[in-house]
């Protein structure tokens, strides 16, 4: 099938779900309970997903503060530290490298286990990527962040190895940081390398934020199936770029703003989907928001996905329309 749809990873954690949390790192909430909470959330958004009709589901990310720090917490060589500000007033416990990283146990091949257990459709992997992984720790043990880079890469590999053989055909390594710092795309390449190779489910990887122009075309260097960036936020600008340069590989085309309140129209996502296959195949293309949906709330989350799917499915039979005659 022409243009699948998905999403980027998080959604909306449910109030209980958040004051759950909060007990817990209070000490008032056993792991055991906060489990069985975060299984009733995960069945949520695996409800909601096959009640809109996405192609490929996530399973919401139900378990994770942070992107990095959850990784953190769950391999050795990591101290949390209180909460430091990031940007504008969202804060989070950073992770301080204060040994040599290792991973000692599987970290969400438990919780994709369960969500697939929940859907026919497949359910991608989700990981945070090495180079990202560094980028928003402090390190106070290694000499080079190369070396940290490469260990966590070795961390980073395992868990998608395991997820794999858990039955993960989709694995998304997000790699946000990569945009940012435009001088050190050669590390994060290396190291991303070092997590893909071998595997044979489809990988992608998610980046957002920075100036792309700097890294790209660099960035199809990427070892990855599938680059996932967004694109409603800026007015679908990459086009430009790729007019230039062709986009070499599989693309996961953001097309639904996540940082508005505003519903899309049906009409303006099938506009942005168009302008995107005057310069890309149908082939190429896997429709999704421009980045995870924690910030919008359950209703928004819902009718975005709604008028994501609807307005792809329009366009696909247009195509499929214009194919058979
Ligand atoms: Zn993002």
């Amino acid at each position: 099938m022409i243009l699948p749809t998905t999403t980027v990873g998080s959604f909306p954690k449910p109030g209980y779900l958040v004051r759950a949390r909060a007990k817990y790192y209070q000490g008032e909430l056993s792991k055991d309970d906060l489990w069985e909470l975060e299984k009733r959330a995960t069945e949520e958004v695996i409800e909601l997903q096959e009640d809109v009709g996405l192609d490929i589901l996530v399973d919401g990310e139900m378990y994770r503060g942070d992107m990095v720090t959850f990784f953190a917490e769950n391999m050795e060589g990591f101290r949390i530290s209180g909460l430091v500000r990031s940007y504008g007033n969202r804060y989070y416990r950073k992770p301080i490298v204060v040994g040599r990283v290792k991973r000692l146990r599987p970290i969400t091949v438990g919780y994709f286990t369960f969500a697939q257990s929940l859907t026919s459709k497949p359910l991608k992997g989700m990981l945070t990527g090495p180079y990202t992984m560094a980028e928003w720790s402090f390190n106070e043990y290694y000499g080079s962040k190369e070396d940290l880079v490469m260990d966590l890469a070795e961390a980073v590999s395992r868990e998608a190895k395991e997820l794999e053989e858990a039955g993960a055909k989709w694995i998304q390594i997000d790699e946000p940081a990569i945009s940012t710092r435009p001088e050190e795309i050669e590390l994060a390449i290396r190291a991303l390398g070092a997590v893909t190779s071998g595997l044979r489910a489809k990988t992608v990887t998610h980046i957002c934020y920075g100036e792309f122009e700097k890294i790209y075309p660099k960035l199809l260097e990427l070892p990855v199936d599938q680059i996932d960036l967004e694109m409603a936020n800026s007015n679908y600008d990459l086009l430009g770029l790729f007019r230039v340069h062709p986009f070499t590989k599989e693309i996961g085309l953001g097309v639904i703003d996540v940082h508005s309140h505003l519903i899309e129209t049906k009409e303006e996502v099938k506009e942005g989907i168009k302008k995107a296959l005057g310069v890309l195949s149908p082939q190429q293309i896997t429709v999704d928001p421009d980045c995870g949906l924690k910030t919008r709330t359950w209703e928004e989350s819902k009718a975005k996905l709604q008028v994501m799917v609807e307005a792809t499915k329009e366009v696909r039979e247009e195509l499929e329309g214009r194919l058979k005659r």
